[in-house]
């Protein structure tokens, strides 16, 4: 992990209705890092990915991302809200791996893969090809580039999913409870391929329910409660001596 910050989030805050669903949120992830974001249904985690990713608008506070203010850009001492296309451009850099794998459904693994390199990146069909290929035999799945979502298993779905993530080059990937909808046996085989990932350097947030995960890979571990970040620092202390009663009653109802 270098000394980088990645990603910034500074008094973060997003309601729907007068509902507050994120509640002053501040975290930094550097470079290289992997950051675990845990806590109960209903605590933001998703709308706190969705607002870095640019899913959803923050109301006020702001987020850095690749050096970058999110959603806005700068021309000379003001600040402009971004447009569609620049927004569009921003998030090409950050990747997001769901819950549910979102495959295209009328396309082959490998074309799920290169699709987003070809049409928004302007890679060459071939270039593409051959680096979705790499990217599909690092997931553990040469063997199914010509297969179709419908022919894959839920964990082989969601491996063709960070492949089809990798190949826009992101320098920060989101993953939102990414084995969640698995089979319980399905588990590991995604599990292994984010630690592969996180092995090589890639800038990781990751929202989860799996303590092993968080324990083992992760370095460290945010806990979000009621729209507010309760409590963030390394993994192996958050997780085994929080300092919030509220995240030692969470991590003690889930372990
Ligand atoms: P988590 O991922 O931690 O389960 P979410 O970020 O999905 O939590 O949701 C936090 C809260 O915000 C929930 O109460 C949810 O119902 C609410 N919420 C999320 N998205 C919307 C939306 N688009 N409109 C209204 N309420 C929403
Ligand atoms: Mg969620």
């Amino acid at each position: 992990m270098s000394d980088e910050i990645l990603v910034k989030a500074v008094d973060v805050s997003k309601t729907f209705g007068d509902f507050k669903a994120l509640d002053n949120v501040n975290l930094e992830v550097r470079k290289g890092e992997v950051c675990c974001i845990i806590g109960p249904s209903g605590s933001g985690k998703s709308t706190f990915l969705r607002c870095i990713n640019l899913l959803e608008r923050i109301d006020s506070g702001a987020i850095w991302a690749n050096g970058e203010l999110i959603g806005y850009r700068r021309e000379g001492d003001k600040l402009y809200e971004m447009n569609d296309a620049q927004i569009a451009r921003q998030r090409r850099g950050i990747g997001m791996v769901f819950q549910r794998f979102n495959l295209f459904p009328h396309k082959t693994a490998l074309e799920n893969v290169t699709e987003g390199p070809v049409h928004v990146l302007g890679e060459t069909p071939k270039a593409a090809r051959e680096h979705a290929l790499a990217l599909l035999a690092s997931v553990g799945l040469a063997e199914k580039a010509g297969n179709y979502p419908a022919e894959l298993s839920g964990g082989q779905q969601q491996r063709v999913a960070i492949a089809r993530a990798l190949g826009m080059r992101p320098s920060l990937i989101l993953f939102d409870e990414p084995t969640s909808a698995l089979d319980p046996e399905l588990v590991s085989e995604v599990l292994d391929v984010m630690n592969d990932l996180a092995a090589s350097g890639m800038t990781m947030i990751v929202v989860t329910h799996e303590m092993g995960f968080a324990r083992n890979v992760s370095n460290n571990t945010a806990f979000m409660d009621g729209g507010k970040l309760i409590e963030h620092g390394p993994s192996a202390r958050i997780l085994s001596q929080p300092d919030n009663p509220r995240t030692a009653d969470f991590i003690r109802a889930v372990r």
